[in-house]
């Protein structure tokens, strides 16, 4: 390269250096999990084969925090118990945000309507999921959720459902009634239909039903999506593949970043990496994917 270009390129990019460090996250998608939750020996990471180091519930919390102070995380969405999610919220009050999983690692029950209804009224939750129906076979359309549906779309909290497909031999393993059918996207349609002020978070962005998830955004505004789990779980080219059909499709102003670290606190630094560096998106569609988006969604500052 001639020295004058070098010179003048220099500082372009170690100006694109320093916006690219300096970039504001949300993490949509953080499990709060505890000890234990995978096994006294927890499994390695499916990708990076490394194996969690953190061992208790306060190693657990303080390589995650360390994590997201380096990559300048400065909000996360909490998935998990209420109890979990306020020790989080206790030692970083400004960090961190709840949202009631179901069903969760502890097999609680869902709160009766007044307690819920409570919570969303007093802003103790930002959001009602993720809620991993599709691994009991169930939908959002199942009777017993439209109460609680009803109250999310009174008080404006987002529902943010597992959607699209989960882990190899899921039904041979853990979860005998999970069903890839019950994680179509369109199955949201009747929801949106009965509760259209309601927000809907599509975790992990129905993948890999495509033209469902495009169908559905299309349609309706108030539907977001995350590209958790298969921004490091899936190989890179068909995640860059999927996520650049959606940014293709005009939907880069509601797509979040998500990391679903559960318990491999290595997959934050991977996902981080993954969006950086997708070669068709512009630090502008960065911006709104790993921030500005997710800031609208969940009426953050
Ligand atoms: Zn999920």
């Amino acid at each position: 390269m001639n020295k004058r270009i070098l010179l003048f390129l220099l500082p372009i990019l170690f100006l694109q250096n320093i916006i690219a460090q300096n970039r504001k996250i949300i993490d949509v998608h953080f499990h709060t999990r505890s000890a234990g939750d995978y096994g006294k020996i927890p499994p390695p990471n499916p990708i990076t084969g490394k194996t969690p180091e953190a061992q208790t519930n306060e190693a657990i919390f303080n390589s995650n925090i360390a994590l997201l102070k380096k990559y300048n995380v400065v909000k996360a969405i909490c998935s998990g118990t209420l109890k979990r999610n306020s020790d989080y919220i206790s030692k970083d009050p400004t960090r961190f945000l709840s949202s009631l999983e179901y069903p969760d690692h502890q097999n609680n029950a869902l709160p009766d309507t007044i307690a819920f209804k409570k919570l969303c009224e007093e802003h103790k939750i930002v959001a009602f999921g993720e809620l991993g129906l599709q691994y009991e076979g169930q939908t959002l359309n199942d009777k017993k959720y439209q109460p609680y549906l009803a109250i999310c779309e009174r008080f404006g909290i987002p529902v943010a459902i597992h959607t699209g497909i989960a882990a190899p031999n899921t039904p041979y393993t853990c979860c005998p009634n999970f069903r890839i059918e019950a994680g179509r996207p369109l199955l949201l349609e009747p929801i949106l239909i009965k509760y259209p002020k309601l927000k809907i978070q599509l975790m992990h962005m129905g993948f890999p039903f495509l033209d469902e998830t495009k169908a559905l955004m299309y349609v309706y505004p108030q539907v977001y999506a995350d590209v958790s789990a298969i921004d490091w779980l899936v190989p890179k080219e068909e995640f860059y593949n999927y996520l650049k059909s959606l940014v293709d499709a005009g939907f880069d102003n509601r797509i979040m970043y998500g990391s679903d670290q559960m318990i491999w606190e290595d997959v934050i630094p991977l996902t981080i990496k993954t969006i950086e560096e997708a070669p068709f998106l512009s630090d502008s569609q960065k911006d709104k994917i790993f921030y500005k988006n997710a800031a609208k969604f969940f009426n953050i500052e």
